[in-house]
């Protein structure tokens, strides 16, 4: 037979500096004047832009991808070794137990609502009112108590205790996340965890807006599952994770029926797979499963060098925009929390949506403005400024430059003093 060598996929570490690039850095904007200028891109708390050794490991699989583990033609064959080799990549990358299982999701919604659908009948599920949408809604809701937004890291864990004490009988999930998607604030993961397992509970970490900016660790944390999104580390859409404990997901019904997830069908039985194929039905997203393993190779690679650039330009960006009359940054925990690059402001007199539109149009800087999918949390942030209701969010990421976050200073800073 021809060679029987397994091509590799190149994984291109093209790095700016220290820090691994994007693709789209060049991207020019016109502007309302007539001129034009680099994009400012303060949205990746949204989607981040593609690496680009993502695209590089995306182009070299392009050529020869196939279905995969039903097919034993080569290019499924190697198109099989590439999905699994991913899937151990992100087992990897959120330092999973041996026997943790990784299930590709469509992201961390999807993913979310996997567990939820895993979660056994007589379980009790705890959640801040602070998450996102997306780990707010999923659980059942007669069995779900759900904490108003802490003031502090001390306060979310005492909830969390408090709740758990009071919990009825049965298995129990404590959800939380990693960090807000409207404040950045980093929640006191390990210390939630440990309370919950001192009570028997299980935890799920919702690691979309912490992975791409800090390490994520199941074993260190003590958390059972942790969900992710590609879209938000750096690769492009279709493509996330939930990684964790199998014996609710093996218990569980499969999430999608179909082919895939069938162990054995007869005319009047189905004996369902067990492990990652049983909530995975159907031909999966392959290529996103690499372009997924791809991110999180390079951005494990380049964690600190990641940090240092974000911590840098955050500090510089949270203290341009302290300095400015007529904004109000917001926080859950208050200004001493640890957080990732992202910071949620007001100006006095201005919509949110207005002055995101005046930073598009005149300045080229993209944020985003209402409620972030996070509609209790921006309520309760924003209860004491009546005129708002809706805020802007600027999140910042390995594309962000010093120059763009003097541009966002000195845009919100006009805009302050003399409206758009
Ligand atoms: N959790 C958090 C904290 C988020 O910020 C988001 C998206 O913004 C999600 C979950 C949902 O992510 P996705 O839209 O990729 O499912």
């Amino acid at each position: 037979p021809a060679s029987t060598t397994t091509p590799r996929l190149t994984v291109a570490h093209r790095s700016t500096g220290s820090i691994p690039a994007t693709v789209g850095s060049d991207l020019l904007v016109p502007l309302a004047d007539g001129r034009v200028t680099d994009y400012a891109n303060f949205d990746h708390g949204a989607s981040a832009p593609c690496l680009e050794s993502v695209r590089a490991s995306v182009e070299a699989a392009l050529p020869s991808y196939a279905s995969v583990h039903r097919g034993n033609g080569y290019a499924s064959r190697i198109t099989t070794q590439w999905y699994e080799r991913a899937r151990e990549e992100v087992h990897a990358f959120v330092g999973a137990r041996s026997d943790d299982q990784v299930i590709f999701t469509r992201q961390t919604t999807d993913a979310l609502n996997l567990l939820a659908r895993a979660v056994p009948a007589d379980a009790t599920v705890i959640v801040f009112e602070s998450e996102h949408h997306a780990a707010l809604l999923p659980w059942p809701a007669e069995r779900t108590v759900r904490l108003a937004a802490p003031s502090s890291s001390t306060e979310a864990v005492k909830k969390v205790a408090d709740a758990l004490r009071e919990a009825p009988e049965g298995p129990r999930l404590v959800v939380i996340t990693g960090a807000s998607n409207v404040t950045g604030e980093i929640f006191p993961i390990a210390e939630i965890a440990k309370v919950a397992k001192a009570h028997g509970a299980r935890v799920c970490l919702d690691a979309a807006q912490l992975a791409p900016h800090r390490p994520v660790d199941i074993s260190t944390l003590d958390v059972d599952w942790v969900a992710l999104s590609g879209h938000k580390l750096y690769a492009p859409y279709g493509a996330g994770a939930l990684i964790g404990r199998s014996d609710w997901l093996d218990a569980a019904d499969p999430y999608l029926y179909g082919g895939g997830a069938t162990h054995a069908v007869t005319e009047d039985t189905v004996v369902w797979a067990t492990g990652p194929a049983r909530h995975e039905g159907g031909s999966p997203n392959v290529i996103g499963a690499i372009a997924l393993a791809s991110a999180c190779a390079a951005i494990s690679k380049h964690r600190d060098a990641i940090e240092q650039h974000e911590r840098s330009l955050l500090a510089r960006l949270r203290t341009g925009l302290a300095q400015i009359d007529g904004v109000t940054t917001y926080s859950i925990f208050g200004e001493d929390a640890d957080r990732v690059g992202t910071v949620c402001f007001t100006i006095a007199g201005l919509t949110s949506t207005l002055v995101s539109a005046a930073l598009s149009a005149e300045y080229g800087v993209g944020v985003r403005d209402g409620k972030f999918c996070a509609h209790p949390l921006v309520g309760h942030l924003l209860a004491d400024s009546p005129e708002h209701g809706t805020a802007v969010r600027a999140s910042l990421g390995l594309g962000t430059t010093r120059e763009h976050v003097d541009r966002l200073v000195n845009a919100v800073r006009t805009l302050a003093t003399s409206g758009p």
